[in-house]
Formats: C-alpha cells, structure tokens, sequence
C-alpha cells in the first residue's frame, strides 16, 4: 500500500529561489507557506522529515564575487540569507500545528540552536521537524552539498531536492531545448560523465561515494512533496 512505501526518515532540500515566489529577491510568504502545509501532511502521516533550504533568494557568494566582493565575506552573506529562510518556514510549520527547531551551523543564540546532529535526530524522533540553516558554516560549500551532508549525517533514506521550475534531470536544457529527454531513473556516474548541472559535483561525489539515493523533483507542483515521500513515480531517481 502506499503507507507502507512511504519513507521513514527524508532530508528536503528546498530551493532559496522557489521561496521567493515570483520576485526573485526575498521571501514570498504566501509560497512558504503552501510548503508548510505540504511538509505538515507528510509529517502528520508519520515521516520524520529534516530541511535545507538555499539561499538564492538573497545572496549567492559567486555571483557577488564577479561583482568584486570577496568570495569568503560573500559566501557568508549567503549563508546568513539561508537562516531567514529557515525562519520563515519556522514560522509557518508553527502555525501548522508542527513542532520544529531551527539548527544553525554558525551559532546564533538568539534565533536558532547551534547544529548538534544528536539532537537533531532526537528531534525528529519525536516528530519535530528540524531545519538547518547557515549551510555547512563555511564558505566554498553549496547547499546542495550541505544537503547531503545532513542527509548522511542523521541517516536519511532519500534526499528530496525539490525544484524550481524543472520536474526532473533532462539530458540537456530543457528551457532551451524543446526536444530535451527526461529521465525517469539515473545513476551518479551518468551525471558525472554527462555534466548534468543538477547539483553541484561535491553533493554529487558525496552522494555516490556514500550511496545516499537522490530524487529530483518539482517543488512546487500540489502534492509534490507527499508523492516523493510516498516513494510514486515524479522526477528523476539517482542512484548507484
Ligand atoms: N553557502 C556557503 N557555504 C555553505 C552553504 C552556502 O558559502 O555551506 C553560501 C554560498 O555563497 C551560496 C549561498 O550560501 O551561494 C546560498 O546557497 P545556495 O547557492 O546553495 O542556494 P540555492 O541556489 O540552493 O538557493
């Protein structure tokens, strides 16, 4: 049955422009919060359900870099742009009824608790959703990669990545290229050797040297979000 398909434990990486709804800079609450309700669904349903959000929706460190800002500062501007997204979807989880803490990996007292992986899986096994924010902490890293790291870290059978726009990994550009192929299952090394940007190639690497399976699919469609955890056929499957 589908109750028995459906996943125990998932890390969902939330993309930071999705957030933004159509205004490309800051958050959209109105799109936060259909997502709230999505996540609710699949948590009261009985999965353990972890988050990554992006950030770019405020700041990508690379783009400010070609802009002459220093790559490090920058990156950490992106990082800080994550815990305002993490906040937001705080907020709406609340009203949703779910419980949910926010783990930052560069401390903030304040606002969030600092990433203690331990507590974080306690969290979830008393059905609180746990969102990570600030990325890994540190500047060269994605979160995609922060994602998977994560994902490795509290165990969880799947990472989501939830998209913007795209229903899965096409083996060109799908924007551009009306007779772009999708694919309904890939495995690590055909991303690799095909170049297929769907991540970048440190979440990639990390995901095939570990065996974490990655599923791609479009976030924001209704329903989403319940279908990837209930293991139905959307996006794209990576393994192996
Ligand atoms: N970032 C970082 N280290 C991390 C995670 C994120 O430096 O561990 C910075 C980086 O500048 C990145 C920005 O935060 O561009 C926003 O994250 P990302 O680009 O992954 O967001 P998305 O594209 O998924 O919205």
């Amino acid at each position: 049955t589908a109750e028995e398909s459906s996943r125990r434990r998932v890390l969902l990486k939330l993309s930071g422009e999705a957030f933004a709804g159509g205004g490309g800079l800051g958050v959209d609450p109105d799109v936060v919060h259909a997502i709230a309700r999505e996540i609710a669904t699949v948590v009261r349903g009985g999965t353990e359900v972890a988050v990554v959000i992006g950030g770019g929706n405020f700041f990508r460190g690379a783009e400010l870099q070609l802009r002459g800002m220093d790559r490090a500062r920058s990156d950490y501007m992106g990082m800080l742009g994550t815990v305002m997204n993490s906040l937001a979807l705080q907020d709406f989880l609340n009203k949703e009824g779910i419980e949910t803490r926010v783990q930052t990996a560069i401390t903030m007292g304040q606002v969030a608790e600092p990433y203690l992986p331990l507590r974080a899986i306690r969290h979830l096994e008393k059905g609180r959703v746990v969102i990570f924010g600030a990325g890994m902490g540190m500047p060269y890293f994605s979160t995609d990669t922060t994602a998977v790291q994560r994902a490795l870290e509290i165990h969880a059978e799947v990472l989501l990545m939830g998209k913007n726009g795209v229903d899965g990994v096409y083996d060109s550009d799908p924007r551009t290229n009306p007779d772009a192929v999708k694919f309904d299952t890939l495995e690590y090394s055909e991303v690799i050797a095909r170049d297929l940007r769907i991540a970048d190639l440190t979440a990639i690497t990390l995901c095939k040297d570990n065996n974490l399976p990655m599923l791609v699919f479009e976030l924001l469609a209704e329903g989403n979000i319940a279908r990837a955890v209930r293991s139905e056929k959307i996006g794209t499957l990576i393994s192996g």
